[in-house]
């Protein structure tokens, strides 16, 4: 058994705390001009701190996505989940946000791949504000937002 403590840092802790808020917040970096969430402290292209931060919309569009039948540990899935990489809007293509995908009918691969597409765009479904404890999972899910285009 390895006990270890582990500190969440400045940056992560202020996005948990916007979590909480029901807000997707950010960072831009002023050398490259990259805007990332989950926000860090330092580009991993430049070396530099960021600490230029921005509220961004709750919204984005599927990057990738995979549909999953068993657990991380290997307990059976009837209803399987879709963790998927999504481009939160208003930041830098590809600097993904891992999250999951719901409001998907059916279990079925051929049924979610009917529902998903790669650029769809899709929207964070909340937790009530009294039940969010400033964690990801204050954001239940995204879902695809139907009849819109772009
Ligand atoms: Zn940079």
């Amino acid at each position: 058994m390895l006990e270890y403590g582990w500190d969440a840092g400045v940056a992560i802790s202020r996005f948990l705390d916007g979590l909480k808020a029901g807000k997707i917040l950010g960072v831009r970096c002023n050398v490259c001009g990259r805007t990332v969430t989950p926000p860090r402290a330092f580009c991993e292209l430049d070396f530099k701190p960021i600490d230029a931060w921005v509220e961004l919309p709750d919204t984005g569009t599927i990057n990738t996505y995979s549909i999953c039948y068993i657990t991380w540990d290997m307990k059976p899935l009837r209803k399987p989940q879709i963790p998927a990489v999504i481009e939160i809007d208003g930041t830098t293509p590809r600097a993904g946000f891992l999250h999951l995908i719901g409001g998907v009918k059916g279990s079925s691969v051929e049924s979610i791949r009917k529902q998903l597409r790669v650029g769809m765009p899709v929207r964070a479904v909340w937790r009530k504000p009294d039940q969010r404890e400033g964690a990801i999972t204050d954001i239940l899910h995204f879902e695809p937002v139907r009849g819109r285009r772009r």
